[in-house]
């Protein structure tokens, strides 16, 4: 299987899921996750027209993107857990932070972009059953309404929506609440009508529960395995 057969063959699959919910195909972006991958490999993924990528490292993505200067139309997004001292880097190097987590994050992230003269698109990470090891902060937490409440002094972010990744289970229906929840959760945010918060980006799914995803909402899948192989 080549790059280019992976993401033909995930566009049918995203469009059957689309179909089955009765949803538009342009409605839903498809977000190759790049993790891991030399750069060669994600230059093979733009040649057979995939531009936007996902990287879950500021180091890592910072030694492969030399490579990636020829790519002016890719959209790199960071996705993984992001230490606020590593604000600066990241700022400057993606598009936009998928991965927002803290106000912290929020402050340093705005201070970086506004040095920098841009602004980034942010969603912010929600970690839908709420438990304590995994990264994302909790639907019901005070941390969520201190980034809710600060958006409107940080001109230079942009906020678009939520983002999950929900705990593993073998079978992917096993997700399906969790990308439900946060559709819920989206909704709910959305009826208080926050100055500087826009929600319309909900980004959940990967490669095994992609379909689940979309049938609950998502506009946005992250697929690394099934468009690369095995990490
Ligand atoms: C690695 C990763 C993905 C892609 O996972 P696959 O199972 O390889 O599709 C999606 N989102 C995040 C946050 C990731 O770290």
């Amino acid at each position: 299987m080549t790059i280019a057969s992976n993401l033909s063959a995930l566009h049918d699959r995203i469009a059957r899921a689309v179909h089955r919910a009765g949803r538009n195909a342009s409605d839903i972006a498809l977000m190759a996750v790049s993790k891991t991958q030399p750069a060669a490999t994600i230059i093979e993924a733009y040649e057979a027209g995939q531009r936007l990528v996902g990287e879950n490292r500021v180091q890592e993505f910072s030694e492969k993107i030399g490579a990636l200067a020829s790519l002016r139309d890719a959209e790199f997004h960071m996705i993984g857990h992001l230490q606020s001292n590593k604000a600066p880097k990241a700022a400057e190097l993606f598009h936009a932070i998928d991965s927002l987590d803290s106000a912290k994050l929020a402050e340093r992230l705005n201070a970086a972009a506004e040095k920098l003269g841009k602004t980034l698109d942010v969603l912010i990470e929600i970690n839908v059953p709420g438990e304590a090891a995994k990264s994302g902060i909790a639907p019901d937490s005070s941390e969520l309404e201190r980034i809710l409440a600060g958006a409107p002094t940080w001109k230079h972010l942009r906020i678009r929506g939520l983002m999950t990744v929900p705990p593993f289970t073998e079978d992917p229906e096993g997700a399906r609440s969790y990308f439900r929840q946060l559709r819920e959760l989206r909704d709910c945010l959305a009826a208080r009508n926050l100055p500087s918060i826009n929600l319309d980006v909900l980004s959940m799914g990967m490669s095994h529960d992609f379909e689940v995803a979309i049938e609950e909402g998502s506009t946005c899948v992250r697929i690394g395995t099934a468009i690369f192989g095995a990490r």
